[in-house]
């Protein structure tokens, strides 16, 4: 059992204006950890801690060079930590431990990669003639606020904190209530690493008060917020009640193409895994799969038999799969299987686990679903669970428009041998990434991601992230030879 404080300009605060939230496993419905719920009153704090270590802080003071080593630093320590916090991860967020490992190392990875580039953020000379001197600097934005879902808490804040303060940020992060275990582990890291108080502020409690109170606070400078679209459209609209640009990481219904030359012993591993991983809670997961008619029966049949085979189970005995996250988004998960009965056709799925040793989890099986047209609610709405629609087709041109035809952009497959194919396909996809016989990430933080349309905008990841948290200011002076 743990108790969760809150981590305010450096001091633990045990007590909160709305009392104590509990944190479950969801693998076994049983209570792992304590967490002390903010009110306005510690966003208040939070928001001025933050702002006087932006402001007088040493961070700003240190050479970039020193800086890097502080974020090496905290990348190290991540390793070191990583069996307690991904052992933690998968107890608090319901993924298996293999994944809840991945998580924890690619949290590191995201400091080793933003150490390195601490001291290359070159600002351009610009040329306007022998009497000018013309330069631009990137300036740190100022207090950057961090609202992280639940399926990726400890990459995500990581993801998002890196580069934050590699551009010289000080940093608020308002975990979800569900998983604020990890949370604690990170900013104590960062501490111990050498972070000067107040760079790195951690305040748990409800979105629904606090996440308001501190999006439209006039002392946050910037919002990095991943979650839903309809919490998105709310941070939105107050961030834009005091003026701030925010990075948007919001859900999808990604597609994943799969052309009849493709090799399908390699494929198939791709295309499960991309609507199976954490139970299918995965922002990009590859939900609607475009197959070539000629290959649609093979490929369901190997589908179908890949699916059969998996172990469910608690997410610390590392299962296939794990739960999901709650009862409640099990049974939200369960009611789209009567959606996919009316649009089509479920060959595996459609019913809750019946283990005895399952009935205490919030635990759901995988369903196949065919024969449901690009049109239907299942096929177009996120679900975030294991359910996959397989929608034949019979054309390049055909795949593309339905995998054009989403509200959302946010990556693409596509599985091919045929180089061409792959290039053009890939040219005309509106999608933010486009795997091809690929499909989601390793430990790559080098390239970046985010996404069209409902997705989101702006981008995480790689170099391309850190113009998220920094200003270009353009310095010129007027200089005649007297
Ligand atoms: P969510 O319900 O939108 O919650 C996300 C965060 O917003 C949580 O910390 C939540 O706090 C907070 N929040 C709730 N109401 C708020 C408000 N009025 N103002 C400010 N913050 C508020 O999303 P989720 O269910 O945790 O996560 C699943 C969604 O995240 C999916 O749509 C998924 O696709 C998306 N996602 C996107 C990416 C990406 O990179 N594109 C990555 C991962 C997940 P509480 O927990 O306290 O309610």
């Amino acid at each position: 059992m743990r108790d969760i404080p809150l981590l305010i300009g450096g001091k633990e605060i045990h007590e909160g204006s709305d009392g104590v939230g509990e944190s479950r496993d969801p693998s076994t419905g049983k209570v792992i950890g304590r967490f002390v719920r903010a009110g306005e009153n510690e966003v208040n704090a939070a928001v001025e801690a933050a702002r006087k270590a932006f402001d007088q802080g040493p961070w700003a003071k240190l050479r970039p060079f020193e800086r890097g080593r502080i974020l090496h630093k905290i990348g190290e320590l991540i390793l070191e930590r990583r069996d307690a916090i991904a052992k933690l991860e998968a107890q608090d967020s319901g993924k298996p431990l293999r994944d809840a490992y991945w998580e924890v190392d690619c949290a590191a990875r995201f400091f080793e990669y933003y150490a390195g580039v601490a001291d290359k953020q070159h600002g351009s000379s610009i040329p306007l003639g022998p009497d000018w001197s013309d330069w631009t600097v990137k300036d740190a934005i100022g207090v950057s606020l961090h609202i992280i879902p639940w399926n990726y808490p400890f990459q995500l804040i990581a993801r998002g904190v890196a580069p934050a303060l590699t551009a010289g940020c000080s940093v608020i992060i308002k975990p979800a209530t569900e998983t604020p275990l990890s949370a604690y582990e990170f900013v104590k890291i960062c501490q111990e690493a050498g972070l000067p108080d107040g760079q790195v502020n951690l305040i748990n409690g409800r979105g629904s008060l606090i996440g308001d109170a501190l999006a439209s606070h006039k002392g946050i400078d910037q919002i990095t917020f991943t979650g839903s679209v309809p919490t998105g459209e709310r941070v939105l609209k107050a961030a834009a009640s005091h003026a701030i640009p925010c990075n948007m990481e919001l859900g999808g219904k990604s597609p994943q193409i799969l052309f009849g030359d493709a090799d399908l012993d390699k494929a198939i591993p791709l295309v499960a895994g991309g609507f199976l991983t954490h139970a299918g809670q995965v922002c990009n997961a590859g939900t609607r799969l475009l197959v070539e008619r000629s290959a649609h029966d093979r490929v369901v049949e190997k589908l179908h038999a890949h699916i059969r085979a998996m172990n469910i189970g608690s997410a610390v005995d590392d299962p296939d799969m794990g739960p999901v996250i709650n009862q409640s988004h099990r049974d939200s998960i369960a009611s789209y299987y009567d959606v996919a009965a009316k649009d089509g056709e479920i060959l595996w799925g459609a019913d809750l686990p019946k283990a005895p040793e399952l009935s205490d989890g919030a635990f759901v099986r995988p369903a196949l679903v065919v024969g449901a047209s690009n049109l239907t609610r299942i096929a177009r709405e996120e679900i975030f669970g294991p359910i996959l629609t397989v929608i034949p087709f019979d054309t390049e041109e055909e795949a593309i428009r339905i995998a054009n035809d989403s509200d959302f952009g946010l990556v693409a497959g596509v599985h091919t041998t045929n180089i061409n194919r792959a290039l053009g396909v890939g040219q005309h996809l509106r999608a933010g990434q486009v795997w091809v016989n690929s499909f989601g990430v390793g430990l790559d933080v080098e390239f970046p991601f985010g996404g069209y349309k409902l997705s989101g905008f702006g981008r995480e990841k790689g170099l391309e992230a850190l113009g998220a948290y920094q200003q270009i200011k353009n310095i010129c002076i007027h200089h005649p030879l007297r």
